[in-house]
């Protein structure tokens, strides 16, 4: 590339898994060998895939999984406040998914069911009462459903974001389990 058509800027995109179980990330990286395609279009910030713990300005934000507790919200609205675009991946995200199963249970009863007693170090993050879908904290542009999205849901999304066009993901690409 000449110094006069200088290469177009890489989109920076981060990723996140709340509370989700990374599955959602290990079905993005199901798109195999192109991920040296993307790599050429796009640069990570906060990831799994980079072990970058804050999330600076981005292009692209993938939210995988609901909130649990506190830390996720924190870490939600960082997302928001730095990123764009923000996409809800996966059921768990969209819905609170198998997590959301314990809102019909104390919180409180199912700490102590499970550790005996109700931990109170206070590096823990705060546990919410309900797991919450990221729709209810924070805006969400797009949508990712599937458990987990399947790895070319993923490279259609950011085939279209990277074009600049309203993510549309055809039929075969939309799952609901
Ligand atoms: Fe895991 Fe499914 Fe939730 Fe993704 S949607 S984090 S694969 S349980």
């Amino acid at each position: 590339m000449s110094a006069k058509n200088p290469a177009p800027a890489k989109l920076r995109v981060a990723t996140v898994s709340l509370a989700g179980c990374f599955g959602c990330h290990m079905s993005f990286l199901d798109i195999d060998e192109r991920l040296f395609d993307l790599i050429e279009h796009i640069t990570f910030d906060r990831s799994p895939l980079t072990d970058i713990k804050t999330v600076g300005p981005c292009d692209i934000g993938l939210i995988e999984g609901g909130l649990c507790n506190a830390e996720n919200v924190e870490v939600l609205r960082a997302f928001r406040a730095n990123c764009r675009v923000l996409v809800a991946v996966g059921a768990c995200a969209i819905t609170g998914g198998l997590p959301a199963w314990r809102n019909h249970l104390d919180v409180g009863d199912i700490l102590r069911k499970v550790y005996g007693t109700v931990p109170d170090d206070p590096e823990l993050p705060l546990p919410l009462n309900r797991v919450h879908p990221v729709h209810e904290v924070v805006r969400i542009d797009h949508s990712l459903p599937g458990c987990p999205p399947p790895a070319d849901a993923f490279w259609q999304l950011l085939q279209d974001l990277m074009a600049g066009r309203d993510p549309v993901l055809n039929k075969g690409l939309i799952r609901y389990d």
